[in-house]
């Protein structure tokens, strides 16, 4: 079943959980971690409800969020970021794409440059709109897009880059040239970048995230969007946000207000109290995701995939070609019917045209228990 946008209905993510359900299997699809963030910012939500924090929350945001917000970009990436002007809360990153595209396209002759492949609200949001979306490919191993590609699908019609960085699927850091590259070309041509920074503080091996709003010579043409799921285990709370420009920021404000309004009353300030926790925090949270990375690394290896292994967030690319894959998708159907373990087909994240290139990538979810990962791999392993 296809939704008006040509995206499946369920999503892929919903299908493999479902799976998982059905058969048994370990989900290591759908990326969400399997215990709970930090205690400080779960005991605020609980607090915050019994002080009452119930009702719907000023649309931009509560103050003492936005303000966390600001002193989070200042913090870690010397960003300036006024709370009154420059922040709009949102009900995940997932609003914030959403609405960000609906604001800024204007109409069908408007391009917005992807890279592919891209997380799966992508196509659909940019269909929502309108526009045109234009693929850059990533490709195995490294996943970084090539120079005179991204050149050639950034014009004149480009309204939007949207980069995703570090990325979903592939678990790609983009290397500085790429960084240069985009931002000279949004420059040239007058596009808008957009970046989805979900898994900002899931950077491994001692690489810092380096957000393209720092420099300079972008600041003032880049939407920044984050959210609070991957940073402190809250994927069910859907608190994210975008932060940039004042005039930019207004225009997504714009359409946020007809999609939810607002959300999220209680989780707000909680989130607030977890962007201002100690940097061992988030140096833990990273270091201990890079050991699970390993540890699936390792499990796949053992099992006969080839491996890609990500510089960061939750996910780490395999390619079954060894074991006898010709099409991702039916290969993690029976992967979750006879090895016991669900992953997600990197043909999910493809444009149709593209999809041949990915036939055999699987994408494995590292942020589950160490006692979750290992079985998944004794089980992937008995299986090979
Ligand atoms: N962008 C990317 C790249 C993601 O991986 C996700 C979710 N995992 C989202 C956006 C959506 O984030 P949220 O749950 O905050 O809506
Ligand atoms: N972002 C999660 C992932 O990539 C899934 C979110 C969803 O189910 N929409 O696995």
């Amino acid at each position: 079943l296809l939704s008006p946008t040509g995206s499946p209905i369920p999503t892929i993510f919903a299908e493999m959980t479902a799976l998982a359900a059905e058969t048994g299997a370990i989900n290591l699809g759908q990326g969400f971690p399997d215990e709970d963030g930090p205690a400080a910012v779960l005991e605020r939500a609980r607090e915050a409800i019994s002080e009452g924090a119930n009702q719907y929350p000023p649309g931009r945001g509560i103050d003492d969020l936005r303000l966390a917000i600001s002193e989070h970009q200042a913090r870690f990436y010397n960003i300036p970021v006024d709370p009154d002007r420059n922040v709009l809360v949102t009900a995940g990153a997932t609003e914030a794409l959403a609405a960000t595209l609906l604001a800024l396209i204007h109409g069908p002759d408007d391009e917005v440059v992807v890279f592919e492949p891209f997380y799966d609200s992508y196509a659909a949001c940019i269909a929502l709109s309108g526009a045109k979306l234009v693929g850059v490919p990533l490709r195995w191993p490294n996943f970084q897009p090539d120079l005179d590609e991204l050149r050639r699908a950034v014009t004149a019609r480009t309204r939007i880059i949207l980069v995703n960085d570090p990325h979903n699927p592939t678990g790609a850091v983009f290397i500085p040239e790429v960084r240069d590259e985009i931002v000279r070309l949004a420059n040239r041509h007058d596009a808008v970048i957009v970046t989805d920074e979900v898994y900002e503080h899931l950077v491994f091996d001692g690489e810092l995230h380096s957000p393209i709003a720092a420099r300079e010579d972008a600041a003032l043409r880049t939407l920044t969007i984050s959210s609070a799921g991957k940073t402190f285990a809250t994927t069910g709370w859907k608190i994210g946000w975008v932060t940039g420009p004042a005039e930019l920021v207004d225009a997504v404000m714009a359409v946020k207000q007809f999609l939810t309004y607002a959300n999220g009353a209680p989780f707000q300030p909680a989130i607030a109290t977890g962007l201002r926790l100690p940097q061992t925090y988030f140096d833990g949270l990273a270091a201990t995701l890079a050991a699970k990375r390993d540890l699936l690394v390792a499990g796949l290896t053992a099992a006969g995939f080839d491996v890609s292994v990500p510089s960061g967030t939750y996910f780490t690319v395999a390619d079954a070609r060894p074991l006898g894959a010709t099409d991702a998708a039916e290969f993690c159907r029976e992967l979750a019917r006879t090895a016991g373990v669900a992953a997600i087909p990197i043909t999910a994240f493809t444009t149709p045209k593209r999809r041949h290139e990915y036939a055999t990538f699987l994408r494995f979810a590292a942020c589950k228990r160490r006692d979750v990962l290992a079985e998944a791999a004794s089980r992937l392993v008995g299986a090979g």
